[in-house]
């Protein structure tokens, strides 16, 4: 008979193991597009795009950056020489209805402030794209609802750019809640924020989407509904401002508390005004938790008996593109669909709410 590894050992292999299949050689990504990999385009060349989606497009294996859509014609120019892209596969915003003519194009993908994601969708939907928007959905559930009823109406699909729901140790923790392996969960705390400190731009504006809600409050009340398995019922929330001349219509600091319908309760936080990312469950029979749980590597954890996450992943971006592109070339449910922005949106209205009146508000 085979020695069984130990227990510890076994669950680290299989997490590793996931994580390495896709960190995958570099690929030039214009040079060879494969018939099976679906061509991207990119919507707002901005840090997001720039830093991360394209360098991560250069190592997916079931999809690569075909085109661009930007509004500064230096930029095109940039990412035509760096990436080898065509001059049939740039745009800009008002030309960006002719990709509906592109075939190199299958998807979409919305980087644009928070404000603009609605529209984009929407847009990116009517040309017949599939379409990857990124984190929130959008400000509004009427926004989102208008997005969901376009890709719909349009026969494409929709994934949000929540790229921690494709990170390993992310997974171990999201199905510890769901196998009840440390009993039922009973209490939540997660913390998402960072030191802001620029001026003049769109996060500080309440008309692009800015505030601390939307960008990073976004990931502790995603953190409680994964660790949770379950919907909100109530929340309450409080907002407070240390630089009112730098946050004058925006959030710089939101704190809110969930309710979920089996009795868990979530503590959460999100700041522009100081540094957390911290994730901690505590259940019947032990705990767990995630330190950092939403930096873009390094997603580590322990457990009350001892374990270890620590599993290895290259590029959350490259593990999350490629799992969409995937689930759409195979016609396969996707990990993070624009219902499960939906969601989240539905709460983040409800916490405007009550950090506006003061009151808790039931969902
Ligand atoms: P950014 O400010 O660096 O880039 C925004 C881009 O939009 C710029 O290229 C800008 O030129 C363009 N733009 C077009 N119209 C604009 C307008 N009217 N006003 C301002 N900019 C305009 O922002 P970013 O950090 O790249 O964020 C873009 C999106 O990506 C946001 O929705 C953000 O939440 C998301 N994001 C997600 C992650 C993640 O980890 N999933 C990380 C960072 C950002």
């Amino acid at each position: 008979m085979k020695p069984q590894m130990p227990a510890r050992r076994r669950f680290i292999k299989q997490v590793i193991w996931g994580a390495s299949a896709l960190a995958l050689p570099p690929l030039n990504s214009f040079a060879q597009p494969a018939r099976k990999r679906l061509g991207v385009a990119l919507v707002g060349l901005g840090r997001y795009s720039t830093n991360l989606l394209a360098p991560a497009l250069q190592r997916t294996k079931h999809c690569y950056l075909a085109g661009i859509v930007t509004g500064t014609p230096a930029k095109a120019a940039q990412w035509k020489r760096r990436y080898g892209i065509p001059d049939r596969n740039i745009y800009d915003y008002q030309s960006m209805a002719k990709i509906a003519d592109n075939p190199d194009i299958d998807v979409v993908y919305i980087v644009l402030p928070n404000a603009m994601h609605a529209e984009y969708t929407i847009r990116a939907a009517n040309a017949g794209k599939h379409v990857w928007c990124e984190k929130p959905m959008a400000l509004t559930v009427k926004e989102c609802e208008a997005m969901l009823k376009a890709c719909r109406d349009n026969k494409v699909k929709l994934a949000i750019g929540y790229r921690m729901q494709h990170e390993p140790n992310t997974q171990a923790v999201i199905r510890f809640g769901k196998e009840k392996v440390y009993g039922s969960v009973k209490s939540i705390s997660a913390a998402a924020g960072f030191y802001y400190n620029r001026t003049d731009h769109w996060r500080q504006k309440k008309s692009m989407g800015g505030g601390a809600m939307y960008d990073m409050g976004v990931y502790s009340l995603q953190a409680a509904r994964y660790c949770s398995g379950e919907e909100p019922i109530a929340v309450t929330a409080r907002q407070s401002t240390s630089r009112p001349e730098v946050f004058q219509d925006v959030d710089e600091t939101m704190t809110f508390d969930l309710e979920f319908p089996s009795g868990i309760k979530a503590h959460c936080k999100t700041s522009f005004a100081m540094s957390m990312n911290s994730l901690h469950v505590d259940c019947e029979k032990g705990w767990y938790q995630l330190e950092p749980f939403q930096k873009y590597s390094g997603i580590r954890g322990s457990t009350s008996d001892g374990k270890i996450l620590d599993a290895f992943l290259d590029s959350q971006q490259t593990r999350q593109m490629d799992n969409d592109a995937f689930a759409i070339l195979h016609n396969q449910p996707l990990l993070v669909p624009g219902e499960e922005g939906l969601r989240d949106i539905r709460v983040v209205e409800a916490i405007f709410a009550s950090a506006q009146t003061g009151r808790s508000i039931v969902i």
